[in-house]
């Protein structure tokens, strides 16, 4: 259960989409930024949520952001692409759990009037 739906949040609700997808790059640009650090904080692929590789340079460069990802998950998006399959949207990626609920909260401040339980 997400906080989204405990909320009664309508999640296909565009305006709830565009802070999701917002939060999301925001949180995929500190990634990003982390990983070019010698030693970085953010040890897990952001699209499975698996320890990326050691060194880092053997992880791959993701086909949607330029985040590193696991080696796994660089194969996955070039057979998706490959076979012509819609991509894994960064909204559902592992690591954005996290950023979901608090994108549903912020949608609640906001539009306190859109919640189907308010
Ligand atoms: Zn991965």
């Amino acid at each position: 259960m997400t906080v989204a739906s405990d909320l009664g949040i309508d999640t296909s609700d565009i305006r709830y989409q565009t802070i999701l997808e917002c939060k999301t790059r925001q949180f995929l640009e500190q990634v990003k930024a982390d990983q070019k650090k010698v030693k970085p904080f953010f040890d897990l692929c952001p699209r499975c949520g698996h320890l990326l590789d050691k060194p880092m340079a053997w992880n791959a460069i993701s086909r949607r952001e330029d985040v590193l990802i696991c080696s796994k998950c660089g194969t996955d998006e070039a057979m998706m692409d490959w076979a012509g399959k819609e991509p894994l949207h960064i909204t559902n990626w592992a690591l954005v759990g996290a950023i979901a609920d608090e994108a549903a909260h912020e949608f609640c401040d906001i539009y306190p009037e859109a919640r189907a339980n308010a």
